[in-house]
């Protein structure tokens, strides 16, 4: 766990341009929490550290950013197999994730959600494929990675989908986003970005996005500008062509769907008897759907 928890530490910290936010670190196992785990700065729930918030108020001294976990994770680790330890240290490092990517800049409102699940749900796996210490996880990461890119790609067929970045109008619905578009699509898309981009265009986007919103409130779009000036500004990875618009690009996956794929029947039938003599199904992709969650 330490060398899961240093190496994420120096990795963001590294990538983000940010030193770690907070005076401590401290991870709470909690019995039937009601996710497997959470991000949290204060945590004034637990005995542990207890009294740092008031302190804080009086100091001006950052408070420890504790991470609340499912107990369920304890049992788990009674039987420590490879693919446990690489989930629970996933877990591990997109929760500390959090404490740049929705504690150190919160999103303003709901509608921004799934991106802040996307990113640290990749970042998760790039701090645990370049972290030296890590590196006996490095074959099976990105295969459990693909876990996550099916999830989306499933969710992204339901009648009920939604894009990445959408329109909450009330907290409850907030509820129902903690899903594969958020997890899932927008982690893949994550990956797609950090492809194009390359390693030193995206953190150089990022390190844009926290010098100007760092202990502030930010939208999508302080994502988009800034992963945008950064890609128009350093060499990417990938040439992408004269007509290629990184902002357009980035919005297209993050606040539109693909919409729900058809299935259409096409019957074939004998020309003299008028029997039927075949049946396809003709498989074709949705027009892209509305920017609003469908209920
Ligand atoms: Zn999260």
């Amino acid at each position: 766990m330490f060398d899961v928890v240093e190496s994420g530490i120096a990795f963001y910290q590294n990538f983000t341009g940010q030193p770690f936010p907070y005076r401590q670190y401290c991870q709470v196992f909690v019995p039937e929490h009601n996710s497997f785990a959470m991000q949290n700065v204060g945590c004034v729930t637990s005995g542990v550290i207890e009294g740092n918030e008031a302190e804080y108020v009086h100091t001006n001294s950052p408070p420890s950013s504790p991470i609340t976990f499912n107990e369920s994770y304890i049992w788990e680790l009674k039987e420590a197999t490879l693919t446990k330890r690489l989930k629970f240290s996933l877990c591990n490092l997109h929760e500390l994730c959090h404490c740049w990517f929705g504690n150190m800049i919160t999103f303003k409102w709901w509608d921004d959600l799934g991106i802040d699940e996307g990113i640290c749900t990749f970042l998760a796996h790039l701090a645990m494929v370049s972290s030296p210490r890590l590196s006996h996880f490095n074959e099976a990461a990105w295969i459990t990675f693909l876990e996550y890119k099916y999830w989306g790609i499933g969710r992204e067929g339901f009648s009920s989908c939604h894009p990445v970045c959408c329109q909450v109008q009330k907290t409850d619905m907030s509820e129902i986003l903690y899903d594969g578009t958020a997890y899932g699509k927008c982690t893949g898309f994550m990956k797609q970005v950090y492809k194009v981009m390359g390693h030193e265009a995206m953190s150089a986007g990022f390190k844009l996005y926290f010098e100007r919103n760092a202990y502030k409130n930010s939208t999508v779009d302080d994502v988009v500008s800034c992963l945008s000036e950064a890609f128009n500004s350093q060499s990417p990875a990938i040439d992408m062509g004269p007509d290629f618009n990184m902002a357009s690009w980035l919005r297209s996956w993050l606040q539109e769907t693909s919409g729900n794929v058809t299935l259409e029947p096409v019957l074939e039938f004998d020309q003299d008897t008028g029997k039927l003599t075949g049946l396809k199904i003709r498989q074709g992709l949705g027009m892209r759907g509305q920017n609003l969650i469908k209920v």
